[in-house]
């Protein structure tokens, strides 16, 4: 039985993977040369503890106001668009404790699957990715963010996460640059980091070795129906006036942010908006952060690699452009020395936030994907409305990259009409 995977970032390479595994022909199609997508410049973070959805109470009310502020790590560019009204009305809709509560389970099961599945792969195959299970530090500095804070983390041990509240004292042990007046942080043990770049670089070859096809540089442009099937998909191939026809079995979608023009094309409608995010790495960096973490009035995330320092944020929802907005990654640099005042004295970090200079070198220093944001903040993971050989794999939002090996395991259990290692209602594309 074929297999056509239309996608190359973390959720089409798991979904051929588990496909391959599970004895179907995959062939799968990029219409990049799978040197970059949302995939690569990601924090890396496999994170457990973040089982509640983005459209939770409270986020349409901040998400307001942080649009009256240029820096602000959340932006939605407002515009006159059915997609946008429709998603935006469905995620108000969601954002209720109702919609947390029933999310909560599903989402940290699925997210522990991944961390085992992860750990599979690091150690069946000669894939080197940094698997790091250290945990993932929350610091936050003011009274409101602490209890929001404390109350995640209270329902985390419900679920059965591991937590530890971590006073001043403690943190400053833990991590001694840190300033001082930092209130207080949440551990979550659960969680760990990857080195997205070194996954994506070699999960491509290790495929291809196991008898993966991997098309790149084919853009998926229309389909064939016919009796609610996919029959052909049709294709071009860039450089070239190449276009070509295939005649696959089934049907997996998991072309990111692009997802929805796709899902049209095969008859069926996708609510999902793209969430530009942006990182910028330092090399070398002087001072060495233990714990990857995430400063929460900020929402700016750091992972420390050997002899690299990751620093990321923003969700800009709108449209797929490669604008870069240089006041949001002003925002992101003017964070990280109120949580870490010492990163002021490093070199590399200094260049970087010269902003006279990151203007004109913005392209090369500061990075940008897409994040594929669902209308409820929970993944689009089956069988397609209108196509009974549609797998739909997408709408990962901030959490593509811990849910890449579960998301594929699972589409490789609904294509072979098995039962889900864990359960999938929450995420059926057809929900709403
Ligand atoms: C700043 C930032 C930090 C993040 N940090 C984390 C993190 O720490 N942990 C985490 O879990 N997640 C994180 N994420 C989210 C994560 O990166 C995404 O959810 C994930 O990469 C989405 O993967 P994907 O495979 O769905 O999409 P992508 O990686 O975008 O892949 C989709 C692919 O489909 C291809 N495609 C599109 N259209 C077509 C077509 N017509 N034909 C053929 N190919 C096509 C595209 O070229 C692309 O390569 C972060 C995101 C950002 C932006």
């Amino acid at each position: 039985m074929k297999a056509l995977v239309i996608g190359g970032g973390i959720i089409g390479l798991s979904s051929a993977y588990y496909l391959q595994k599970d004895g179907w022909q995959v062939t799968l199609l990029e219409k990049g040369d799978l040197t970059d997508n949302c995939s690569f410049g990601n924090m890396g973070y496999i994170s457990p503890s973040h089982f509640i959805p983005l459209a939770a109470p409270g986020m349409v009310e901040q998400g307001i106001f942080w649009m009256f502020d240029r820096k602000s790590p959340f932006y939605i560019r407002p515009q006159l668009r059915w997609d946008m009204l429709r998603w935006g009305l469905q995620f108000i809709r969601s954002s209720t404790p109702a919609h947390v509560e029933r999310a909560a389970r599903p989402m940290v099961d699925l997210l522990l699957l991944s961390k085992q599945l992860f750990r599979e792969w690091a150690a069946e195959h000669e894939m080197e990715f940094g698997l790091t299970e250290r945990g993932c530090l929350m610091y936050y500095q003011t009274d409101k963010y602490e209890k929001q804070e404390l109350e995640t983390a209270r329902k985390a041990e419900q679920l059965g996460l591991q937590v530890e509240l971590l006073g001043r004292e403690q943190l400053q042990t833990i991590e001694p640059d840190l300033r001082p007046d930092v209130r207080g942080g949440v551990l979550f043990k659960d969680d760990a980091h990857v080195d997205p770049n070194a996954l994506m670089q070699q999960l491509p070859g290790l495929l291809e070795r196991k008898g993966v096809r991997i098309l790149r540089n084919t853009t998926v442009t229309d389909f064939g129906r016919r009796d609610g099937e996919i029959r052909t998909v049709r294709y071009s191939t860039a450089g070239t006036a190449a276009s070509g026809e295939l005649e696959p079995d089934l049907v997996v979608l998991a072309a990111g942010a692009w997802s929805p023009k796709l899902a049209k094309l095969a008859g069926d409608s996708m609510l999902l908006m793209p969430g530009k995010g942006y990182s910028m790495t330092l090399e070398r960096p002087v001072k060495k952060l233990h714990y990857p973490c995430i400063l929460l009035e900020a929402k700016v995330a750091l992972t420390p690699w050997p002899g690299r320092l990751r620093i990321g944020s923003t969700m800009e929802i709108g449209s797929i452009n490669n604008r870069i907005l240089l006041s949001r990654v002003q925002g992101i640099l003017e964070a990280v020395p109120r949580f870490f005042p010492g990163i002021q004295d490093d070199p590399g970090f200094r260049e970087l936030a010269d902003m006279g200079q990151l203007r004109n070198q913005a392209r090369e220093q500061v990075w940008f994907g897409f994040r594929p944001v669902s209308a409820d903040g929970l993944p689009y993971i089956g069988f397609s409305r209108n196509n009974s050989n549609l797998l739909l794999a997408t709408g990962h939002a901030m959490l593509g990259m811990s849910l890449g090996p579960a998301t594929g395991k699972l589409v490789a259990e609904l294509a072979g009409n098995k039962s889900t290692s864990v359960p999938a209602a929450a995420f059926d594309p057809n929900r709403f």
